[in-house]
């Protein structure tokens, strides 16, 4: 048998978030947005069901050469633009869109001829200084790319450093004070993509023509001070693993590397089939929980590379070949992220490849 440790991807979740935030984008285009192997969830196992969708929004070249391959017709942006001369020749071939964020991109695409109508996305740069053109350059840089033959401008793209409901009016760059940077290009007549999961829920005043969707798509809340549940967001992803051993403590007995937690007194304790190898975060060593029959198991000791240990003494009835739940419909990603001082999107992303993904 393999090791017992799996995700567990609600394929019907993911189509219920999905509706839900079409809605939300009333008749906006809405891109899905599957960079890091769709979060972690894995694209394959979900790609049919982003259907739902109107595009896939990705990053790396080969993610979307496994879209097409494996049957996606419908639009798939690169939203990191191309990285060299020679994506170019796939993004022709595949019907790609880009991003252009940067001049040296420009220079590549004067130097290449394309067979088919290829539609650009300018990235511009409203604040967050990652990538893009200033709004000053908007302009021109559309008038630029517009001469290139076979070349289309598609629409004005910026991203929002701080979308999220809780995020203050008067904190140091709102969305308000994005838009406010754009304003040189409301008039023009190019389409606008700006919202990212938290402008689709929380900020209409975006006012965009296309949004990109991610980590709401996956059920988790992209503010972690609101529940996925009050957003009637279901999380996607369960990450479970089995207790694998019992072990009964005496008062002073120490647990694992380092002997970082000694007992205060007798306890039982399980081992369960998670690690730090698995992508469960080890940098802190108090208040972590995991969740078995819906209890709290308190994790004790430090995180090893494939094994952790929880406290079973408030769950007497807890033994060898139980799952526990580390993260998941019960157990909120972001609320295991915020006991260990990380974020939900950090977790899914580095939840390690050994981990079977189990579509549900
Ligand atoms: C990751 C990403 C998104 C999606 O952001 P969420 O907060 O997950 O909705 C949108 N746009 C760009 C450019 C991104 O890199």
């Amino acid at each position: 048998m393999s090791r017992p440790i799996e995700a567990l991807i609600d394929s019907s979740a993911l189509k219920h978030n999905l509706t839900l935030l079409k809605q939300k984008a009333g008749n906006r285009f809405m891109w899905a947005v599957v960079k890091a192997n769709a979060y972690g969830h894995d694209l394959g196992l979900l790609l049919n069901d982003f259907g739902i969708a109107d595009g896939l929004a990705l990053l790396d070249i080969n993610e979307a050469v496994a879209v097409r391959a494996k049957g996606w017709k419908k639009p798939v942006l690169l939203i990191e633009g191309f990285f060299d001369f020679d994506d170019l020749q796939i993004v022709d071939d595949l019907n790609l869109e880009t991003l252009v964020h940067s001049e040296w991109q420009i220079e590549l695409l004067k130097k290449k001829s394309f067979e088919n109508k290829l539609r650009v996305h300018i990235k511009l740069n409203s604040g967050m200084n990652r990538l893009g053109f200033k709004p000053e350059r908007a302009a021109e840089v559309k008038g630029e790319l517009e001469k290139l033959p076979n070349v289309e401008v598609a629409d004005f793209v910026t991203h929002f450093a701080n979308s999220e409901k809780s995020y203050r009016s008067d904190g140091v760059l709102p969305v308000s004070r994005q838009l406010a940077n754009l304003s040189v290009i409301q008039k023009d007549s190019a389409q606008k993509c700006f919202s990212n999961s938290g402008a689709i829920l929380w900020h209409p005043e975006a006012a965009d023509d296309a949004v990109r969707a991610g980590i709401a798509m996956y059920g988790i809340s992209p503010d972690d001070n609101f529940d996925s549940c009050d957003l009637n967001l279901i999380p996607v992803m369960t990450l479970r693993a089995k207790i694998l051993g019992v072990q009964q403590l005496e008062k002073d007995d120490a647990v694992g590397y380092g002997s970082k937690f000694v007992a205060s007194r007798p306890m039982r304790t399980g081992i369960v089939a998670c690690g730090y190898a698995d992508g469960y975060p080890r940098q802190k060593l108090e208040n972590r929980y995991v969740l078995i029959n819906g209890k709290k198991a308190p994790v004790i000791g430090s995180i090893s590379m494939d094994m952790m240990n929880v406290d079973l003494s408030a769950i007497p009835e807890a033994e060898a070949g139980n799952w526990v739940e580390l993260w998941g419909k019960n157990l909120s990603v972001n609320e295991v992220a915020k006991l260990h001082g990380s974020i939900g999107y950090e977790l899914l992303a580095n939840l390690s490849t050994r981990v079977r993904r189990k579509r549900i």
